[in-house]
């Protein structure tokens, strides 16, 4: 998808301190971070958000929390992270490319602003 930076991104045309890589997906810290742990997991696929996926997705979906999953215990953080999706504008999403953010290393507020 030409203009998407998470597609640049998982397409190695832009720089991003790579966590973890597959040939369906791709994981790196977040340029602003909000936590001391902020990592950013992305399908290679371009899916605008997670309403958009499909159910020949659903497999992939699986395969970003298990990546998610493998990336905490790799960082140390496998006892205390939040997997978050933002979903459309008024959700906070802001990249329009699905992706998950797994923080961690900070005490997490509940509910969430
Ligand atoms: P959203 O607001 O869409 O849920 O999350 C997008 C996230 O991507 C934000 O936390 C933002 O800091 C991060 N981000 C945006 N552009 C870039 C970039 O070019 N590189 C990296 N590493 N992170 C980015
Ligand atoms: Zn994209």
């Amino acid at each position: 998808m030409a203009d998407c930076i998470f597609c640049k991104i998982a397409g190695h045309e832009i720089d991003a301190k790579l966590v973890h890589e597959t040939d369906e997906l791709t994981a790196f810290h977040d340029l602003n971070p909000q936590a001391p742990v902020h990592i950013i997991i992305v399908p290679k696929k371009h899916i605008v958000r997670l309403s958009q996926a499909a159910p020949e997705d659903v497999l992939l979906l699986g395969k970003m929390q298990y990546a998610a999953r493998e990336i905490a215990e790799k960082l140390g953080v496998a006892e205390n992270f939040r997997l978050v999706a933002n979903n459309g504008r008024k959700a906070g999403q802001s990249v329009d490319h699905l992706h998950y953010h797994l923080l961690a290393g900070r005490k997490m507020n509940w509910p969430p602003g």
